[in-house]
């Protein structure tokens, strides 16, 4: 049961349970298990499978010190009626191709496809401690979307709290309120002075506060966590939904048992990609993954040079989820690639830190390179594409959506490979930049956008973003960055 270890080192093996209460490895790499792929999971009837079936398997051969009752348990909570679609990723043609739209979720993101899942995982991982009362509290820093799929996912999980901060006056109108109007009795939601870095760095410094950690513990019984994208609970969550597509095709008779299916996948973390690598380790025929980024296209020329470089200008792009320098989950398809090399894992990423570089092996980039396709789109061509993929085929894409849309156009079809695009956010999340690419008036506020494009495109906002207008507003609170520290312990003291 104890297989999962650092990236960076094979001493001290946790289990499934142990890395995801843990987060991070003490030594700064990610949990990864070798025995990924030892067995696979059995796809003969998985056309009969809900969604719910599907995750059962696929949960219990990622994370095997779960029981089956405890991950059915979480299942059924995560994949409830919270979600707008009953397929929870429904499949949908588009054009001679597939979508996979992974919106559906609380926060009509595909964050929540993680997010519903890691809390239930992490309440189960408490009885290991030697306090009984001790529970974890979630310390976020947003500047937008993740904050919000991680406190729909934390409300009123029991064992569990979660205090989100975000740079006040910096996130959309939508954001802020859906963050703002969070119910349940365990989250705390606060402004903050300063721009997104400054609360980054401050909620880093929190962590690290010996001090507090002593203080929370012995006054609340709180320990504090990070609902973190490179959480070993937020990853498998993910692997679910590429079954899931497989699944549909067979239904839709579109492919036959066996047959090979390329995925187009917006990424920025690596996460929503490496999720795709899992999939395949466990046995789903995945014949190509293709990374698709915005401007900040770092995993491009990664993929391309075989050299990674952080060192270069960032953009804030209209995918804001994409715009990312340094793209952590990548550490893990790294060490798989490397056939487990932590030496070399130890010294590519010290290259990184030292030099804000590194050069990935040429036989290593050969093997990366017959599995993982790559492209990326600025954003004139992001609204290209949505403006054409309207036109085309009567489908509304996001602008994170968009860049994957693009990529997959400009690739050579291969013969009868399905193709499936993986949708990673409503549109209605991003009304504004939608309009104007579809050239509507994009002016007003976002529900004013809201409404416009629902009405030229005949589609439906989801309910939880077009409600938001007129919601009660709970969290009010605005600190500076040095009152940060007393509102977690507020709100700790609150927790018990
Ligand atoms: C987070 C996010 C992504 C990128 O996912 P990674 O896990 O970083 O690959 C893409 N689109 C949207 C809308 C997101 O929120």
């Amino acid at each position: 049961m104890n297989t999962f270890h650092s990236t960076r080192s094979t001493t001290d093996p946790l289990t499934s349970r142990q890395a995801i209460r843990q987060g991070l490895a003490p030594d700064g790499g990610l949990y990864v298990s070798d025995a990924l792929g030892a067995s696979h999971v059995d796809i003969a009837d998985i056309a009969d499978l809900s969604y719910q079936e599907i995750a059962q398997r696929v949960l219990s051969a990622l994370l095997p010190d779960f029981t089956t009752d405890e991950l059915h348990e979480c299942i059924e909570r995560a994949y409830g009626d919270q979600w707008e679609d009953d397929a929870i990723t429904p499949l949908k043609p588009l054009g001679d191709d597939y979508v996979l739209e992974l919106f559906h979720g609380p926060t009509s993101a595909f964050k929540d496809v993680a997010l519903q899942m890691l809390p239930r995982l992490m309440a189960r991982t408490t009885s290991e401690s030697d306090d009984p009362d001790e529970r974890i509290m979630i310390l976020t820093a947003t500047s937008g979307d993740t904050g919000k799929a991680a406190l729909a996912g934390f409300a009123d999980v029991p064992g569990t709290a979660i205090t989100v901060f975000y740079p006040e006056g910096k996130v959309s109108q939508v954001q802020q309120l859906q963050m703002t109007t969070q119910r349940g009795g365990n989250v705390r939601v606060c402004a903050v002075r300063g721009n997104f870095d400054d609360v980054q760095s401050a909620v880093k410094r929190i962590f690290g506060d010996r001090k507090l950690a002593n203080a929370l513990r012995d006054e609340s019984h709180v320990v504090l966590s990070s609902a973190n994208s490179i959480n070993v609970g937020r990853l498998v969550p993910q692997v679910v939904y590429y079954f899931a597509a497989y699944a549909q095709l067979l239904r839709r008779g579109a492919i036959s048992m066996g047959d090979g299916v390329e995925f187009i996948v917006p990424t920025g973390n690596f996460g929503n990609v490496l999720a795709g690598y899992y999939a395949k380790r466990l046995g789903l025929p995945v014949s190509h993954l293709v990374v698709a980024s915005d401007r900040n296209n770092v995993l491009f020329d990664f993929l391309t040079s075989g050299t990674y470089n952080r060192e270069r200008p960032f953009f804030q792009t209209t995918s804001p989820s994409m715009d990312i320098l340094v793209s952590s989950n990548l550490e893990r398809m790294l060490y798989y690639m490397s056939q487990g090399d932590t030496r070399l894992i130890n010294t590519l990423m010290n290259d990184l830190s030292h030099w804000g570089a590194f050069e990935a092996p040429e036989e290593m980039m050969a093997r990366i390179r017959s599995l993982f396709g790559c492209g990326w789109a600025d954003e004139n061509q992001v609204n290209d594409a949505i403006d054409r993929c309207w036109r085309d085929n009567h489908y509304v894409l996001d602008p994170h959506t968009a860049c994957g849309y693009y990529v997959m156009n400009r690739m050579p079809r291969q013969d009868g490979v399905r193709r499936i695009l993986l949708s990673t956010a409503s549109p209605y999340k991003f009304p504004r930049v939608v309009n104007s690419a579809l050239g509507l008036d994009a002016s007003g506020d976002d529900f004013t956008c809201m409404d416009r494009l629902s009405q030229a495109t005949g589609t439906t906002a989801p309910t939880a973003l077009r409600s938001l207008e007129g919601a009660q507003v709970r969290f009010t609170d605005v600190v500076g960055i040095g009152g940060m520290g007393e509102f977690v312990t507020a709100a700790a003291s609150a927790a018990v």
